[in-house]
C-alpha cells in the first residue's frame, strides 16, 4: 500500500503527522522530489496565470508523483480546522483544482476537514482517507492518529526549541527528539514571515535563511513561537482569527514586531494570495506605528534571485547603520553627560 505525497503546501507543516499516521497504518509514503524550475514551470502551464505560486508548485508535484508512476496521491480539502476559521478558497477547492487540471488517471484522496459548515472533525476526515485502503478499523485508525500526533508534537517541539527546520523534521520522523545545540549571537536578528511553503521551499524562498546566515543574521519564525504568543501578538494588533493562518502570519508579525530584540521583519508572501495582502496590511501599518523597519518580499515564477537578494542586503545593511548610529548616540549621550559632568567638576574647584 502507497500514498503520494506532493512536496508541496501543508506538506512543510504537517508532514510529521502524516508521516506518523501512514507509517502506523503501514502504508508506504512516497513523497515527490524538491521543488525544481521544472516542477514550476510543468505546475504553472496547467492552471490560470493568476493562481498563486505554491499552487503551481503544487500541481506540478502532483505531475512529479504520477512520473514516479503512484496511482493513489492524498490531496485532502482542508476547509476549516475550527469553527469560523477558514483556509483560503484555492486550499478548501484543491482536490477539485488538481482534478480538473491534471488529465491522467489516478485516485486523488480528496478527504475533508471542516469544522465550520460541516462538523467533520480530525476522526471523520482520518476514517475517510483510512478507507481508501478498505481499513474501517476505528481502534486501529485511533492508535495511527495516536502515532500522528507523537511524531507532530515532537517536530513542534523541536522547532520552539530552535532545532532548525530540516534537522527537526530529520530527527522527528527518525522517532527522536534533538535539543538546539549552543546558540552563537549575532549582531543582527530578523523575523521572517511566510506560510511554511513560502519558507521551506528552498525554490520558493530562495533559500532565504541561508542568504541571512551568510549576512550575519540570526533568523526567527512563526514555528520559534507558541500558540500563546502568537496569540498575544494577535490580540496586540487588535486582530481576531479568521484564516487558518492567521497565527502564523499575523499574530508571529504582531509579536515580533513587539519583541525589542528583533531588529526587522522580512515577509514573503506569493503575488496574487488574497488572505496574505490582507494580513499584510494590518503588519505594515502596526510596524509603522513601532517604528520597525519591514520588507516585503512577493514571489512569484519569474522572480529572479539576484533581485530578491539585492533587497535583502539593502535591508539587512540598512538594519545594521540603523543599529550602529543608535549605540554611536548612546556613547554619544553618555561622552555628553560625561563633559556636563567634568564642567561642573570644573566650577567647584
Ligand atoms: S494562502 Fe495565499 S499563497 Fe497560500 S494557497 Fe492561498 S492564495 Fe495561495
Amino acid at each position: 500500500m502507497q500514498v503520494g505525497i506532493p512536496r508541496a503546501l501543508s506538506y512543510y507543516d504537517f508532514f510529521p503527522f502524516w508521516y506518523g499516521f501512514f507509517s502506523d497504518l503501514g502504508i508506504e509514503i512516497v513523497l515527490s522530489d524538491k521543488t525544481t524550475k521544472k516542477t514550476m514551470s510543468e505546475g504553472s502551464s496547467l492552471v490560470v496565470p493568476e493562481t498563486c505560486l505554491p499552487v503551481k508548485i503544487y500541481a506540478g508535484h502532483v505531475l512529479n508523483l504520477l512520473d514516479k508512476g503512484i496511482d493513489k496521491i492524498l490531496v485532502p480539502s482542508i476547509q476549516s480546522i475550527a469553527p469560523k476559521i477558514y483556509n483560503c478558497s484555492k486550499i478548501r477547492g484543491l482536490p477539485d483544482l488538481i482534478r480538473n487540471v491534471v488529465k491522467k488517471p489516478f485516485t486523488i484522496i480528496d478527504a475533508t476537514l471542516d469544522k465550520s459548515e460541516k462538523n467533520r472533525g480530525l476522526y471523520d476526515f482520518l476514517k475517510e482517507i483510512a478507507s481508501y485502503y478498505g481499513i474501517t478499523d476505528f481502534e486501529r485508525i485511533k492508535k495511527a492518529s495516536k502515532s500522528a500526533w507523537r511524531v507532530y508534537n515532537n517536530f513542534q517541539i523541536m522547532r520552539r526549541s530552535g532545532v532548525e527546520y530540516k534537522k527537526a523534521l530529520k530527527s522527528a520522523i527518525e522517532n527522536k527528539v534533538v535539543i538546539a545545540s549552543e546558540q552563537k549571537s549575532y549582531p543582527i536578528n530578523i523575523a521572517v514571515i511566510a506560510h511554511g511553503y513560502n519558507l521551506y521551499d528552498d525554490r520558493a524562498s530562495m533559500k532565504i535563511f541561508e542568504k541571512l546566515e551568510k549576512l550575519d543574521v540570526k533568523s526567527y519564525t512563526a514555528q520559534n513561537l507558541t500558540v500563546e504568543q502568537m496569540q498575544e501578538g494577535l490580540n496586540a494588533i487588535n486582530s481576531r482569527l479568521y484564516w487558518a493562518n492567521e497565527y502564523e502570519i499575523t499574530g508571529a508579525a504582531a509579536h515580533y514586531i513587539q519583541d525589542k530584540k528583533i531588529d526587522g521583519i522580512i515577509t514573503i508572501n506569493a503575488f496574487g494570495c488574497g488572505p496574505d495582502s490582507l494580513m499584510l496590511e494590518r503588519i505594515s501599518r502596526f510596524a509603522q506605528k513601532l517604528n520597525k523597519p519591514i520588507l516585503h518580499l512577493s514571489i512569484d515564477e519569474q522572480t529572479g534571485e539576484a533581485g530578491f537578494v539585492t533587497r535583502i542586503e539593502a535591508f539587512v545593511d540598512m538594519l545594521f547603520r540603523k543599529k550602529r548610529s543608535g549605540i554611536l548616540n548612546k556613547i554619544n549621550l553618555k561622552t555628553a553627560q560625561a563633559d556636563k559632568f567634568q564642567v561642573k567638576c570644573r566650577d567647584l574647584i
